[in-house]
């Protein structure tokens, strides 16, 4: 294959998978909606979790995305600087989801800012957002693709707390936002927490926590008891499915963090609602691929 031809592959390969993604749900995601919907007990979470299994099947069934809300596309990659691809990579995920709106179809969500019109393309300026980590001395490439939706983009918020608040002024500041905007996000929810050292640095690694499979922790024992008390502290607001009520408002609550100045602590929180849709996909340099978010797909 020449460069073209590889191009046109991998924009081709890109394309399909953000199709599939907004139709099928990942298997943590599948798994974890059957495990809360069997802990639930009042009728009406029952009938809300038996309502989003019946619209999981006819999304695949009928073929249409599984939220009417497709999102924002938004991409994570982690490119080996031996990609052969590495330079293309973010034009021709700009041409992937051109193609995937029109063929999935995907709803039209670019609206270019100021000027105030959709593109009808859902590109545009700085759309899809493109996130790059570099990794030396790799070939392959790593990409996440996720599909940010409205409702759980709007619990979105960053703040620099003064170092004084400790981890009660960055636990307040989850809860806050929880109990004034989960119910937004039609939960259950996947909780993102950037703990670090600026509103920046914390806002970003608040999303990638969104990447994390569930189930994860964070490598740090005591940021990982922290998202075991957060979730806990979460549940306890009784959103329930859709926010409708119930035992469970969280699928899980993931924190990132880095170091940070001692006299500030970033911090953010990101949301990601019970239709979940991320994906990964890693490309070796001969472009065969390997999925591991969904089970049995072929692109
Ligand atoms: S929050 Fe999620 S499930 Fe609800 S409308 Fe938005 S994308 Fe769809």
């Amino acid at each position: 294959m020449d460069k073209k031809q590889q191009v046109e592959q991998l924009t081709n390969y890109m394309a399909n998978f953000v199709a599939y993604i907004g139709k099928v749900l990942p298997d943590d995601i599948i798994a974890k909606l059957d495990e809360l919907a069997e802990k639930e007990d009042n009728p009406l979470s029952k009938v809300i979790y038996d309502t989003m299994k019946q619209n999981q099947v006819l999304a695949k069934e009928l073929n249409r995305p599984s939220c009417q809300d497709t999102g924002v596309l938004q991409f994570w990659v982690k490119c080996g600087t031996g990609f052969p691809l590495m330079g293309e990579l973010e034009a021709l995920l700009k041409e992937a989801v051109v193609k995937a709106t029109f063929e999935a179809p995907l709803r039209h969500n670019s609206v270019e800012t100021f000027d105030e019109y959709n593109t009808g393309k859902n590109v545009g300026k700085g759309t899809p957002t493109v996130f790059w980590d570099i990794v030396p001395d790799s070939d392959q490439c790593e990409i996440y693709s996720y599909m940010a939706g409205g409702g759980c983009t709007l619990p979105g918020k960053a703040m620099v707390l003064m170092p004084g608040a400790g981890y009660e002024g960055v636990t307040k500041f989850v809860m806050d936002v929880m109990t004034s905007y989960g119910l937004n996000a039609c939960p259950p929810l996947l909780v993102g927490v950037g703990v670090a050292t600026s509103v920046e640095t914390a806002a970003l690694l608040s999303k990638k926590a969104l990447m994390r499979p569930l189930g994860s922790h964070n490598e740090n024992e005591r940021a990982a008891s922290m998202e075991t008390l957060l979730e806990d502290g979460i549940n306890a607001i009784g959103l329930g499915p859709q926010g409708m009520g119930g035992k469970y408002s969280v699928m899980g609550v993931h924190i990132e963090n880095t170091a940070r100045h001692p006299s500030a602590i970033g911090v953010a929180v990101n949301v990601g609602c019970w239709s979940h849709r991320r994906g990964h996909i890693i490309f070796d340099k001969d472009l065969n691929y390997t999925i591991t978010t969904h089970s049995g797909v072929k692109l």
